[in-house]
């Protein structure tokens, strides 16, 4: 069953929630109102991030909300808004897919040139195509890499070999979503235990 949610309301509906599986490693991302229908749906509990202790539906609807706390409201009351969500014991969400974005695979590849290993800053950052469009080469997470503008016109419309390039590493599509919806600093402190070093999100370039 869903939440009476009033619509049109300045809510945190769209806010987004971390998803954590049975061993607390973060899977997913989603939204709030996602979010708050698997807990209603009992698939969810809600991680209190202060106590660590997962909460049922029963438990998280009924708390007070924080002042200025992020909150939905309904047409009987505010509820809070979970930032962490833990999936209950058959349940399994998909790991989708990082959408392919510029931004999404310059994070990918840490914002270097995957030939020299530099980081220019981002306006110098081109996406290459590792085997060129013109020779047929597709525009998808394995083909395409970040490349500083030195590199990616001294490979012009060749292949990397042909001019004496050779990539860091074997372009791949990034499994793990979270870092690649959302932009850095708008991450909630309380998502951080959960969150691997190399998937935080850095406040340089
Ligand atoms: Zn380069």
């Amino acid at each position: 069953m869903g939440l009476p949610i009033e619509p049109g309301e300045p809510t945190a509906l769209l806010d987004p929630t971390l998803v954590l599986n049975r061993s607390w490693c973060a899977v997913h991302v989603t939204t709030v109102r996602r979010a708050l229908g698997m807990l209603c749906r009992g698939s969810v509990a809600v991680l209190d991030p202060e106590s660590l202790t997962p909460l049922g539906a029963d438990a998280w609807l009924d708390r007070p909300v924080a002042d200025g706390a992020r909150a939905v409201r309904t047409p009987s009351r505010l509820i809070p808004a979970p930032e962490i969500v833990l999936l209950g014991r058959y349940d399994r969400l998909p790991v989708s897919q990082a959408p392919f974005t510029r931004l999404s695979l310059l994070r990918r590849d840490d914002h270097r040139c995957q030939y020299c290993g530099t980081r220019p800053p981002h306006a110098q950052l081109t996406i290459d195509h590792v085997v060129p469009k013109a020779r047929g080469g597709r525009t998808s997470w394995e083909n395409c890499v970040a490349a500083c503008v030195r590199c990616n016109s001294r490979k012009g419309d060749r292949p990397p070999s042909h001019v004496g390039l050779r990539l860091l590493r074997t372009p791949r599509a990034p499994r793990w979503t979270p870092c690649f919806q959302l932009m850095p600093g708008t991450w909630p402190e309380s998502w951080r235990p959960f969150l691997p070093d190399a998937r935080r999100p850095s406040t340089g370039t």
